[in-house]
């Protein structure tokens, strides 16, 4: 499941960042190497943290723009066929491209468009055509 955590987690990490910097920046007492070694460690902690969150984003990023560019797929596969007779048809020929009849099974429980093969010889009593995907048979 996507969500923005990753964003905001990076976005804490950069606060936890940002105040140890600050810290050192304003120290007005003497600090030892030891302090400033230690408050550095901690600072290149909290900004790997930074990073991975970061990269998590990235990564949510890419899932979440495949994600519209399959539901902009579908949308627009909606727009291109009609239902009639029981069957999906494409609503304007394509070239290279079969106008159907198409499994209305296949397209409304997966968007898919499955082309239906005509039953010849004596199953074609059990339904004029079969979907090869689904396996579901149509007509009389
Ligand atoms: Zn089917």
């Amino acid at each position: 499941m996507l969500d923005i955590s990753a964003i905001s987690a990076g976005l804490s990490s950069m606060k936890v960042a940002m105040d140890i910097a600050k810290g050192l920046k304003d120290s007005t007492t003497a600090i030892n190497d030891a302090t400033v070694n230690f408050k550095i460690a901690e600072l290149l902690e909290a900004m790997s943290e930074v990073k991975m969150h970061l990269v998590e984003a990235k990564d949510e990023n890419i899932e979440l723009k495949e994600k519209i560019k399959e539901l902009e797929k579908a949308l627009n596969q909606k727009d291109e066929v009609i239902f009639r007779d029981g069957y999906y048809y494409l609503s304007a020929p394509q070239s290279g491209k079969p106008e159907g009849p198409f499994c209305s099974h296949c397209y409304s429980s997966s968007n898919e468009l499955t082309l239906l093969t005509e039953v010849t010889g004596m199953l074609r009593n059990m339904g004029k055509y079969k979907c090869p995907s689904c396996e579901q048979r149509f007509g009389k």
